[in-house]
């Protein structure tokens, strides 16, 4: 199967072939001659599966090959997303396969200045990328309005909806004109994406390139049992024994990224970070830096999850697990892209055993488990089944002697537990020093030690030379 053979006119052929794309993947056969056709579309198609492709090539075509040009504060293929992040690529994506053909594109999101947003839109775009907050502020403003939208694009819909964006993008198709095509992707499909579906698709091809929910075949993953407290000491351990050089890091909250990366940069890795706090130019920044190999390592919170196009990731490790099990997918699905293979590594406490069983009963496996030396949880994280079960209830966890954070996160330093030493109070330590038995650690000196120092396997970090 070549592109050509999916109808696709030679500009777009030639563009493809810079791109180095030989063959379209499973999704692209199904998707571009039915967008060609101007059919509405439902697609479960996770992220790496090439969506974007798979609705960006044909929707470029029609608009070359049909309809009047746009007018000023207008658009004619409206695509919404969930993040910025993902606004930037999937605008790249049409960038580049729409390279030559003289179509006005633009990514609008909220988070940086409307103004430029709307100048930009004062001459009309062919595709308008956007968030649906965002979207709407520049209806509100008159910057945009939907008259001429011919199609609409639901990218990540299920992560919209997760978002909370459901009032928005009922306010968007309310505004839409009800003659139009409807494109919806989404990696899972629950009952509320469903009922939106029902709502806003005429007669769609459906079309499901993997089995929904379900992960990428070729990427072999696992969790470490570990206390909370010792999440941080056990991933610094395991990137240094495994020789771990590229890899995006997730962890749930802000400062939980914030502290891993200093441990990281302290232990001399290029470490960058990527969280909702961040300004957008900064996160781009991040993410750039990382594709390019700059830096090594990308610390992030869920609000990178999507969105993020890396090519041959290796490697996605789960500092701490998501709340929303799609979520579990969506980050690991940063790996084992357009077939390639890699490699996702969960470190896994008790409190997060209803997490743990919620993504294996998404993604109908149970996963691996393994113990790290040195590192075994005291907390046993209760046994877990594909059908989402906790086959026995974790104990009654006992008094915390440390700040409460949010279930199963890492714990990182709070104002109420400041430690008593003045060395506590600096970056934390290397954790080569951890290793040798001196200086701080998060397990030795730092407020998450509940309990005493454990003693580490011999020859474990002290051997990595970063
Ligand atoms: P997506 O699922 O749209 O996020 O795409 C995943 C990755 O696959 C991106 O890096 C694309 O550039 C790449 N890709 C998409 N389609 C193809 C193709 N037919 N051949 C090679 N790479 C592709």
């Amino acid at each position: 199967m070549s592109f050509a053979s999916l109808g696709l006119i030679d500009p777009l052929l030639r563009n493809l072939q810079d791109l180095n794309y030989r063959t379209p993947t499973p999704v692209q056969v199904k998707a571009i001659p039915a967008v060609l056709s101007g059919k509405d579309v439902m697609a479960a198609a996770q992220t790496g599966t090439g969506k974007t492709a798979g609705f960006a090539l044909p929707l470029l075509q029609r608009l070359v090959q049909h309809g009047p040009a746009v007018s000023s504060n207008r658009a004619r293929v409206l695509v919404l997303v969930p993040t910025r992040e993902l606004a930037e690529q999937v605008l790249q994506s049409f960038i580049e396969y729409g390279k030559g053909l003289d179509l006005r594109c633009l990514a609008a999101y909220g988070g940086v200045s409307i103004n430029p947003q709307m100048m930009k839109l004062r001459k009309g775009v062919d595709v308008l990328v956007a968030t649906p907050g965002r979207l709407l502020d520049l209806n509100r403003q008159n910057a945009v309005q939907f008259d001429q939208v011919q199609t609409l694009v639901l990218d990540e819909a299920d992560r919209m909806l997760d978002l909370g964006f459901a009032r928005e993008l009922n306010a968007v198709f309310a505004a839409l004109p009800a003659q139009r095509q409807t494109l919806l992707f989404s990696a899972t499909f629950t009952d509320d994406i469903r009922a939106m579906a029902a709502n806003i698709l005429r007669g769609p091809v459906h079309i499901s390139v993997s089995p929904p929910n379900a992960t990428a075949s070729k990427i072999r993953q696992w969790v470490v049992t570990v206390d909370k407290k010792n999440k941080p000491d056990l991933f610094m351990h395991l990137v240094a024994e495994n020789n771990w050089k590229h890899a995006l890091v997730f962890v749930k909250t802000r400062n939980g990224v914030d502290y891993l990366a200093a441990m990281l940069d302290e232990a001399g890795y290029a470490v960058d970070t990527i969280h909702g706090d961040k300004p957008q130019p900064a996160r781009l920044r991040a993410l750039e830096r990382f594709k390019t190999g700059e830096v090594q390592m990308l610390v992030a919170t869920d609000v990178a999850a999507r969105g993020l196009d890396i090519d041959d990731l290796p490697l996605v490790i789960n500092v701490d697990l998501p709340i929303v099990a799609q979520d579990y997918v969506h980050r690991i699905g940063r790996t084992g892209r357009a077939g390639a293979s890699g490699v996702a590594v969960s470190l896994v406490c008790a409190d997060e055993a209803p997490q743990l069983a919620a993504i294996e009963a998404l993604i109908r496996q149970t996963l691996r488990r393994e113990e790290e030396p040195g590192f075994e949880a005291e907390h046993r994280v209760p046994q877990t089944s594909a059908t989402g079960e906790i086959i026995k209830k974790p104990k009654k966890p006992k008094k915390p002697k440390v700040p409460q954070v949010a279930p199963g996160a890492m714990q990182v330093p709070g104002k109420k537990a400041r430690p008593q030493s003045g060395a506590d109070k600096r970056k934390p330590a290397a954790p080569r020093a951890v290793a040798a038995g001196k200086g701080t650690s998060l397990s030795s000196g730092s407020p998450f030690s509940a309990q005493k120092p454990r003693s580490k396997p011999a020859g474990g970090r002290g051997k990595r030379q970063p």
